[in-house]
């Protein structure tokens, strides 16, 4: 173990008696997955999804429950549900029992009400949020996080950002959010993480981070567990061949990554047209991916202005792109609200 290593003090309910010979999973939930803002289906778009739906079934897919049912099984996800909505947010329960949440983008209000049915309710929570920077659709959820006013909650608070607390705390002032956050219940605990500095949750739960190129800067996070599975966290970068070592960091922080949740952003003309914006493509994440013996691969981070049917495309042309990149055995999935995985 990395003897530099920054531990957080009871973070977790570690249960170290049985590591030695079990492997630790890890749950990982999606709850907000649009890139840059709010981006939920227009009424026109659903009307269009029951049209098609209505015009492809035949009299037996509608027979009884079960039928219907099992028609609805065989259509595309972007035919029968949708992929965004909310922005960044997703989920981590490790096996050891620490709560990770990636970013607190509107997602986060629907992860609230999951959470209140556990210890949160109760005010006897303990989360960990790390931010991978502060733009608006990465924080603008946690004025609505429930467990944030309910005192007895203790909220670690992450991020390689200079004056964390500060930057963090002035989304709640007035005249643009009614409740300040001094008025906010539960108790708060910034950590200025180091950049490449990891630090560790309890005894058995590490978490690295990694500089990304995005307006302002962002990091990665990966979480790996003792004798256990890893995930990675990397959104809102950029990549290109003018820095090679850019590339050959994120390649590093990825190594054997059991989840690669990426910033898909960008169509490849987008990434040509959108220089310097500060989003990837998926065919960059394959690449990652590819390099870095990932095992799944998350599309997330969708553009705002793509509907369903246009980021199935992506994922298409994505699983034509693996197959050029000689990776047959990469998984790839397109991240959608509400997806909960376990590995
Ligand atoms: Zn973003
Ligand atoms: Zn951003």
């Amino acid at each position: 173990m990395d003897s530099s290593l920054c531990i957080q003090n009871g973070s977790g309910n570690d249960r170290e008696s049985d590591t030695a010979d079990k492997e630790f999973n890890l749950k990982l939930k999606f709850w907000g997955v649009s890139g840059s803002i709010p981006s939920p289906c227009t009424s026109a778009q659903i009307r269009g999804k029951m049209k098609n739906l209505l015009a492809k079934a035949t009299p037996a897919d509608l027979k009884d429950e079960a039928s219907i049912e099992a028609f609805l099984l065989r259509q595309p996800h972007s035919s029968i549900g949708t992929y965004k909505g909310s922005t960044s947010c997703v989920q981590v329960s490790t096996d050891y029992g620490h709560e990770i949440i990636f970013d607190a983008g509107t997602g986060i209000r629907s992860l609230a009400g999951d959470l209140l049915r556990g210890p949160c309710g109760k005010g006897q929570g303990e989360l960990h949020l790390f931010l991978s920077h502060l733009h608006w659709d990465h924080i603008q959820g946690f004025p609505f996080f429930v467990p944030a006013y309910i005192p007895g909650n203790r909220l670690n608070i992450y991020g390689v950002i200079q004056d964390l607390e500060k930057k963090f705390r002035n989304q709640m002032i007035h005249p643009y959010f009614p409740v300040l956050f001094e008025h906010l219940a539960a108790s708060f605990v910034f950590t200025e993480l180091e950049e490449r500095k990891p630090i560790q949750l309890g005894e058995n739960v590490v978490v690295h981070n990694e500089r990304l190129y995005h307006p302002q800067v962002t990091h990665a996070f990966s979480v790996t567990q003792i004798n256990g599975k890893k995930i990675v966290y990397m959104t809102d970068s950029e990549f290109n061949l003018s820095n090679m070592q850019l590339i050959q960091d994120a390649v590093e922080i990825c190594k054997d990554a059991d989840a690669f949740i990426f910033d898909c952003q960008f169509t490849f003309a987008d990434c040509i047209s959108k220089m310097d914006w500060g989003h990837s493509s998926v065919f960059t994440g394959i690449d990652i991916a590819t390099s870095a013996n990932a095992k799944e691969l998350f599309l997330f981070h969708h553009e705002p202005s793509y509907d369903d049917s246009k980021i199935d495309q992506i994922i298409e042309e994505a699983i034509k792109y693996r197959a050029v990149a000689g990776n047959r055995d990469l998984k790839l999935t397109g991240a959608y609200e509400g997806l909960e995985v376990h590995i």
